[in-house]
């Protein structure tokens, strides 16, 4: 007979691993397994850039980050492109500039022993007589864990928001190359109204140059290779042959009901739950802020029901507002208030 866990989290991103850590914490008694598929050939997609709001957060847990997981070069400013109206200005920004997967790497290493950490895909979750079956691809191997709550910390394309709660929630497929050499802007915010409604990116990593954008799912890569030649053609320079493709969906909440925390013991955090802000796509701090929550809501909670209250009623201000950021998104993304906005020069640096 299996071991039925207390705790079964899908996905070993910011969210699930700050959950397990807090919640391995805050209830020792607590059997916490977590399923990750990163080492499954799970490819996450992201500019790794640490905002302010996720450095306050790490602060506020008393971590500080290891240098080895600095990129170069480090970044003072954003260059805001418009290809359409041909604009271009420079606003301060303060991130830092990091390697995304070796900043995964590192919060899983902090996790403690008593976690059951499982490498594998989940492919299924169902419940049966109060507890839930987790299906594990492992090797292409299946196994099955039971556990009587099941977390959903698997990021954009989360397989247990589609399976329990089904709700959409608009996604966009994120495209991003990788070139040799510095070709681009160290960081460039750039919007064509022509090939998307959403906003793309170019960042300096290590000597490499990356180019990526949010599109929709529809002709998505045409969409893609059409900007970044109207992209060339507006800075004057020649990306060449990418060394690397990658894609993912990503989430752009519009709308409160977007966002969920769960129902009968099953949970969402992170991205999974919605909780990414659909302006700047900035996704870190609200997985490691809900993942905190979600842990504290377990260890005060007398029952599942009161675990999702306090839950709810705790990411209440989160919620807010990632929901103000979507009517952030639909300034920046209007190409009429966007143009006033970049014309006018409010908030940007000279040079
Ligand atoms: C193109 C792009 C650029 C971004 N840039 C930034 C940025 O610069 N800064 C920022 O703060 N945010 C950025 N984000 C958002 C950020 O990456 C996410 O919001 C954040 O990582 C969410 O954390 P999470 O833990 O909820 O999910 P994730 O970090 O996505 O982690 C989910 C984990 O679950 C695993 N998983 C998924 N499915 C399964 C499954 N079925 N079984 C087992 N494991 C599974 C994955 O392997 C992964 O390890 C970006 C997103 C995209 C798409």
């Amino acid at each position: 007979m299996n071991e039925t866990f207390d705790v079964a989290i899908i996905g070993g991103g910011p969210a699930g691993e700050t959950f397990a850590s807090e919640l391995s914490a805050a209830s020792p008694d607590k059997k916490i397994l977590l399923v990750d598929g990163s080492s499954e050939g799970h490819i996450k997609v992201c500019g790794g850039l640490l905002a302010p709001d996720a450095q306050k957060v790490l602060a506020m847990m008393n971590l500080t980050l290891p240098n080895c997981i600095l990129a170069d070069p480090q970044i003072f400013a954003v260059e805001t492109v418009d290809l359409v109206s041909r604009c271009k200005r420079l606003y301060q920004r303060h991130y830092l500039n990091m390697k995304r997967n070796a900043f995964d790497k590192w919060l899983l290493s902090n996790l403690p022993k008593s976690v059951a950490v499982i490498s594998g895909m989940c492919v299924d979750a169902k419940q049966f007589n109060g507890v839930y079956a987790i299906s594990v691809r492992q090797n292409e191997e299946i196994k099955t864990y039971l556990a009587r709550a099941v977390i959903g910390a698997d990021g954009g394309g989360s397989l247990i928001r589609r399976k329990f709660f089904g709700r959409t929630i608009k996604q966009y497929v994120a495209l991003q190359q990788w070139f040799e050499g510095e070709k681009v802007p160290s960081y460039s915010c750039v919007f064509d109204r022509t090939t998307s409604d959403s906003y793309s990116w170019t960042i300096i990593k290590d000597g490499y140059s990356i180019y990526g954008g949010a599109f929709e799912k529809e002709g998505c890569r045409e969409a893609f290779e059409r900007q970044k030649a109207r992209f060339e053609e507006f800075c004057g320079i020649k990306l060449g042959k990418p060394i690397k493709t990658e894609a993912c969906l990503v989430s752009s909440p519009r709308r409160m009901r977007d966002f969920i925390a769960g129902r009968d013991g099953v949970f969402l955090i992170g991205e999974a739950a919605g909780l990414i802000s659909s302006s700047s796509f900035e996704g870190i701090s609200s997985a490691i802020i809900s993942g905190k929550i979600l842990a504290r809501a377990f260890a005060d909670g007398k029952n599942q029901r009161d675990v999702l209250r306090l839950y709810r009623r705790r990411t209440r201000a989160l919620r807010i507002k990632l929901w103000l950021k979507t009517k952030k998104r639909a300034v920046l993304c209007s190409p009429t208030l966007r143009k006033m906005i970049m014309k006018s020069g409010i908030k940007s640096l000279q040079i």
